[in-house]
C-alpha cells in the first residue's frame, strides 16, 4: 500500500459490521436501513431488468431520465434550474462523486478546508488526490456540534481550493443554519474558492430545522459541485446510484475523473432511481417523520442510558458523549459494547484528524426498526 492510503487501514464501517456479525449484536455502527425501500421502486427495478433496459453499458453521464429526474428534483424543491444535459452527471453513489470531483478539481498541494469530524472517505479522497486536508472542527454548545466561522475564516490560505461541506453533518447531525452557509457562501466567494457539498442526508431534517443548498445562495451556483444519493433518500444503500449537479465545466471536469473509476455503474437501478425521485411529497414526508419518531426513540433510549445525547437536527445518527458514564476512549468502548451489551456503534474519532478531540464521542445509527432500537436502548441501560 502506498504512502498516501496507508495511514487509512480498513473503514470502520467494515470493521464494526463484522464485529456486529461474530458477536450477534445489534448493528448500530454502520448506516444502513434494516427495511428496504418502496416496493414499487423494487419493482421498478426488475422492470428494466426484465425488459432489457441497463443490463448494458449505460450513458456515460447517467440515462436521460435520470437526469431529467434530477433535474426536476432540484428545480421543484429548491428553485435550482440545471441543464440534464450539460449539468447533471450520475455516479457510483456519492462515494464516487467526491472521490471524482477531489480528482478532477485538485491539483498536487491544493488545500481542502473539510468540516471536522469528517465522513472517512473524504480524507482517502483527498489523499488519493494529493491534495492537504485541512480541518475546521465543529465542537459542541448548547447541545449540539457548531461550526465557529472565524476559525473557517483562518483556515483558508492562499493555497486553498476548494471547502467541502457535509450538510445534514454525518455524524454530529448538526445542519447547517442559513447565517452559517451565508457565511461559508461569502467567504467561497471573497477568495474564489470551488466548493464541493455532500448532501446526502437532504431529506433527512427534523423539527425546525431546513436544509439549504449551498448552490442557492449568492454567486454559488457557478462554484458548488452538489452531492447526492438514492441510498439514503430511497433506503437502497446497495444500489450506489448518486449524482452530480453543478455548472457545465464542473460536471465536465468530473465526468473526466468518473470516466476512468467506474465508467458507469448501476444500469436498470438508474431506470428505478428515475422513478423514484418523482414519487409524491408524501413518501418524503412519511420518510422524514419515520426517522424522526426512532431518532426520539434511541435519543431517549441513550439518554435513559447515562448517555450524553446530542440530539441530531438531521442525518440518521445520533452522537453521544460517553464521559457522564465514566468512560474516555470511544474507541476502547465501541471495542468492548458488544461483549458488554451486544451493541454496536462507531467511535467518532475515526472522522477527527485530531483523535483526542474526537476521544469521548460515540455515533448510533437510528435507521433501523422501532422494536431494534427499542432493544438496543433496553440493552443499553442494563449494561
Ligand atoms: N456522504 C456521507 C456524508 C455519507 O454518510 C455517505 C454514506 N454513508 C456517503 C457520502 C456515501 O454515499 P453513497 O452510499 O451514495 O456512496
Ligand atoms: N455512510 C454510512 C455511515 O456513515 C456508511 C457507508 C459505508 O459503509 N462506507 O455509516
Amino acid at each position: 500500500l502506498n504512502r498516501r492510503l496507508a495511514e487509512f487501514g480498513t473503514t470502520i464501517f467494515a470493521e464494526m459490521s463484522a464485529l456486529a456479525v461474530a458477536t450477534g449484536s445489534i448493528n448500530l455502527g454502520q448506516g444502513f436501513p434494516d427495511t428496504d425501500g418502496p416496493e414499487e421502486v423494487r419493482e421498478a427495478a426488475v422492470r428494466a431488468l426484465r425488459d432489457g433496459r441497463g443490463n448494458q453499458y449505460p450513458p456515460g453521464p447517467g440515462i436521460p431520465e435520470l437526469r431529467s429526474a434530477i433535474a426536476a428534483h432540484q428545480l421543484r424543491r429548491y428553485g435550482l434550474a440545471y441543464d440534464p444535459d450539460t449539468e447533471v452527471l450520475v455516479t457510483a453513489g456519492a462515494t464516487e462523486a467526491i472521490a471524482a470531483a477531489l480528482l478532477a478539481l485538485l491539483e498536487p498541494g491544493d488545500e481542502v478546508v473539510a468540516l471536522e469530524p469528517y465522513y472517512d472517505s473524504y480524507a482517502a479522497s483527498i489523499a488519493m488526490a494529493g491534495g492537504t486536508r485541512v480541518p475546521v472542527t465543529l465542537r459542541p454548545h448548547d447541545g449540539a456540534f457548531r461550526l465557529d466561522l472565524d476559525e473557517l475564516r483562518a483556515a483558508v490560505t492562499g493555497r486553498t481550493r476548494l471547502l467541502l461541506i457535509n450538510t445534514p453533518h454525518n455524524p454530529t447531525g448538526t445542519v447547517l443554519t442559513r447565517e452559517e452557509l451565508t457565511a461559508i457562501a461569502e467567504l467561497a466567494v471573497e477568495r474564489d474558492l470551488l466548493v464541493v457539498t455532500d448532501e446526502v442526508y437532504e431529506h433527512l431534517v427534523f423539527d425546525d430545522a431546513g436544509h439549504l443548498p449551498l448552490a442557492t445562495f449568492p454567486g454559488m451556483r457557478e462554484r458548488t459541485v452538489s452531492i447526492g444519493s438514492a441510498g439514503k433518500t430511497f433506503s437502497f444503500t446497495g444500489w450506489k446510484v448518486g449524482w452530480v449537479t453543478a455548472a457545465p465545466e464542473l460536471v465536465t471536469a468530473v465526468r473526466s475523473a468518473k470516466q476512468f473509476l467506474t465508467y458507469v455503474s448501476s444500469g436498470p437501478f438508474q431506470y428505478a432511481v428515475a422513478e423514484a425521485l418523482t414519487l409524491p411529497d408524501s413518501y418524503f414526508e412519511d420518510f422524514r417523520r419515520s426517522m424522526r419518531e426512532r431518532r426520539d426513540i434511541l435519543a431517549e433510549g441513550l439518554t435513559a442510558a447515562g448517555f450524553e445525547v446530542f440530539r441530531p437536527a438531521g442525518t440518521y445518527f445520533v452522537t453521544t458523549d460517553i464521559r457522564p458514564l465514566g468512560e474516555k476512549d470511544g474507541f476502547a468502548f465501541c471495542r468492548a459494547l458488544p461483549e458488554r451489551a451486544g451493541v454496536v456503534a462507531i467511535p467518532n474519532a475515526v472522522f477527527y484528524d485530531d483523535r483526542e478531540a474526537g476521544a469521548p464521542f460515540v455515533r448510533f445509527a437510528f435507521c433501523k426498526r422501532e422494536e431494534v432500537l427499542r432493544e438496543a436502548a433496553r440493552r443499553l441501560r442494563a449494561m
